[in-house]
């Protein structure tokens, strides 16, 4: 059976990027089929396996939801790249912010997206969508075509207001348009455990949300090799094997395949 984890949290810059290509090819790693789609018009995950102009590219996540408003036909291999270390990648362009505004008018356009990935589920043991900045159209797509929600925070700021907003608008899916969506876990990244600031953080995270949320024990630490992998087209399994952000993503897989704990 697949599942469906979309990586989101309205704020930028909190390692959902970094968080889906190393969660992504931790699990081919585990020998599970994978497929990343890039549902963020900046690209990013699309830059960090590799395609480095993904506005360059022919075919795209933008390009496959049009087909689908459109009701046209298509290949589901349509547009699927593969990167080295054994994943499938649709990747996200630049074209997704037109069509974002453009599909306010559609039909069913919150479940655009969830047409397309519920014919891929036959083909993936998992399949990873990494989210915009966002709570607009495409992360509701993104979260009413999902099992899971994985919800990074970064440790180095106070993101409870934030996560309350994110955590509402889940509620809100989970009512309105996809009632088996579930908080995977919130995912504490960046953490530097020499700031007592982080410890802070960590624990009002902890405090705020332990009993409704699950939190993730284990925490991503900050770590300059992760943030350089995404110029190198690889994860960190290949370019810091042996680095404590590469043990903490093995770690986090594993209580995934767990399937969690309470
Ligand atoms: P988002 O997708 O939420 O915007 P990114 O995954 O792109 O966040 O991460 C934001 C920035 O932080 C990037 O420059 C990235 O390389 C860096 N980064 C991500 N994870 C880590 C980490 N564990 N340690 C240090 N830097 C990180
Ligand atoms: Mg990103």
């Amino acid at each position: 059976m697949c599942k469906v984890i979309s990586v989101s949290n309205q704020k930028g810059g909190v390692g959902k990027t970094v968080t889906c290509v190393n969660l992504g090819i931790g699990l081919a790693r585990e020998g599970k089929k994978v497929l990343m789609i890039d549902a963020d018009p900046q690209g990013s995950l699309s830059i960090s396996l590799g395609f480095d102009e993904p506005d360059k590219l022919d075919v795209t996540l933008g390009t496959i939801l049009l087909k689908v408003i459109n009701d046209e036909e298509f290949d589901l291999s349509l547009g699927i790249l593969h990167h080295d270390e054994g994943v499938d990648v649709l990747p996200g362009n630049i074209e997704l912010s037109g069509l974002e505004i453009s599909i306010n008018g559609v039909i069913s356009r919150e479940t655009i997206l969830k047409q397309y990935v519920d014919r891929m589920r036959e083909f993936y043991d998992y399949i990873i969508i990494d989210c915009m900045p966002s709570l607009g159209l495409l992360t509701i797509n993104a979260l009413a075509c999902a099992d899971s929600v994985l919800i990074p925070v970064q440790a180095s700021y106070l993101p409870v207001k934030g996560l309350q907003q994110l955590i509402k608008t889940i509620g809100r899916v989970k009512r309105q348009l996809n009632p088996k969506l579930e908080i995977e876990g919130i995912l504490l990244t960046m953490v530097d455990n020499r700031t007592n600031y982080a410890k802070d953080v960590a624990s009002q995270v902890y405090e705020a949300y332990s009993t409704s949320v699950h939190v993730f024990d284990t925490e991503i630490p900050m770590s300059v090799r992760a943030a350089e992998i995404s110029a190198e087209g690889s994860s960190l399994y290949v370019y810091d094997p042996k680095g404590k952000a590469a043990c903490a993503y093995t770690a986090l897989i594993k209580d995934i395949l767990r399937g969690g704990i309470e």
